[in-house]
């Protein structure tokens, strides 16, 4: 088939055998298919979509496009988990080191901040020094030596998602639940882990804004790795409102240097112990049953194992933690009050991650540089009576001007009256 006939397969809805799919990844890879087909299956696919055979096709290519990390038997079993990307999602910065340090091996590949949702790898570069470009073999020493290590994608593994992603980018191609399980799977596998827990995250400040969307690309992603012989589970999250107290990168790592040393909010820390309790009960080690899982995780996080890895992951990889308790805060923190009494719900996620990234803590383009410093600091959980003018929180900004503008926007777009939902919504 050439590459035009396959376009056309699709274009028509017609189904396109695997080694078609195989065949066409590989040519995108090697340069010899070129963007504007490439593009336009990919518009064939956001159509008609893509049957359940041709999901696993396409990641599997995908996947086999560059380097497939391969472990020794040593290495016992590796687990990781991805998240479909939130506001206030510092879940990895706690969770990695915690599975390590319950003798999971945790071969972590992040990414930055995408739209209105913040990027591990930036939360994690306002660490003064950290390398988060590691080799594929420092990565694998390094997993293989303290159990954990958390990069960024290398041009070497999937180098088909590098160049598909920057062409749905600008195609308008992104929202496409076959197309985004492919691209997400297509990295995580290559890290050659044997189970992946998913945590896909629903509503304002989530890419799939209702529940149903969630739970079906949750189920699509559980179908695909388990058919690429990799197990999976998933959690279906609330992305209504952040995810615990300090939204932004420095603060998001503060937050989770408090939950290492035992303390911070409570829904982060549900969210961590659910998902890293699902990373070990795969495993099978020791026969313990859920609770006890969940509970060891508590534990690990109070006695500073957790954090004792943490530590030893961050100057592994060339950070300094000393630096990063001195570094400043931003030059501006200004109080947000709450303009009528009741009972306050939370502050709308999508409206919050928008008010960040207009603040420098996120990106429009791929180049932009980020602000560390800047971002939301709660004054209490969700969920809490307040009263006329009491200050509900604050904004962290670079300019005065800058923050008044963000706190306009938070201030209109506040949730009143109800009960938050819970942070775990749905499982799978
Ligand atoms: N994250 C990815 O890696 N790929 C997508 O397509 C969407 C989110």
């Amino acid at each position: 088939m050439f590459s035009t006939e396959l376009i056309e397969a699709k274009r028509d809805g017609r189904e396109v055998p695997a080694d078609e799919i195989r065949r066409f990844i590989f040519g995108i890879t090697a340069g010899k298919v070129p963007d504007y087909q490439a593009s336009a299956l990919l518009m064939a696919a956001y159509i008609n979509g893509l049957s359940d055979r041709e999901t696993i096709a396409l990641t599997q290519a995908m996947r086999d496009s560059g380097t497939v990390l391969s472990w020794p038997s040593s290495a016992g079993f590796l687990a990781d988990k991805h998240s479909t990307g939130g506001v206030g999602d510092k879940i990895s910065l706690i969770l990695a080191p915690l599975a390590a340090s319950m003798g999971i091996k945790v071969p972590m590949i992040s990414g930055r901040s995408l739209g209105h949702t913040g990027g591990t790898l930036d939360k994690l570069e306002s660490i003064p020094g950290l390398r988060v470009d590691l080799s594929l073999e420092e990565f694998q020493d390094q997993v293989n030596d303290i159990g954990v290590a958390m990069i960024g994608q290398t041009g070497q593994l999937a180098p088909a998602d590098s160049k598909l992603y920057a062409l749905r980018d600008s195609t308008g191609t992104i929202p496409s639940i076959p197309l985004i399980c492919a691209s997400i799977l297509s990295k995580k596998l290559a890290e050659g882990v044997d189970h992946i827990v998913f945590d896909v995250k629903t509503g304002s400040g989530a890419f799939m804004r209702s529940y149903e969307s969630a739970e079906l690309l949750a189920k699509k992603l559980i179908k695909v790795s388990c058919e690429l012989g990799c197990s999976a589970s998933a959690l279906i999250t609330r992305m209504s409102i952040p995810i615990g107290i300090m939204t932004g990168n420095l603060l998001e790592v503060k937050e989770s240097l408090k939950i290492l040393d035992g303390g911070g909010p409570a829904d982060t820390i549900e969210l961590v112990v659910q998902l890293t309790s699902r990373m070990f009960l795969a495993s099978g080690k020791g026969n313990l049953n859920k609770n006890e899982v969940m509970e060891m995780c508590r534990r690990n996080l109070k006695n500073g194992k957790a954090r004792k890895v943490f530590e030893d992951m961050i100057s592994r990889q060339g950070g300094d933690l000393d630096a990063f308790s001195r570094l400043p805060t931003a030059p501006v923190r200004l109080s947000v009050r709450s303009p009528r009494s009741g009972y306050l719900t939370g502050v709308d996620a999508g409206a919050l991650g928008e008010s960040i990234r207009e603040l420098g803590g996120g990106r429009y383009r791929m180049e932009d540089r980020i602000d560390p410093a800047v971002g939301w600091e709660s004054a209490s959980i969700s969920g809490v009576k307040v009263k006329t003018g009491e200050v509900i929180g604050w904004i962290h900004a670079s300019k005065k001007s800058d923050a008044q503008k963000a706190a306009k926007h938070i201030i209109n777009t506040l949730i009143w009256d109800r009960e938050p939902e819970p942070i775990i919504i749905g499982e799978l």
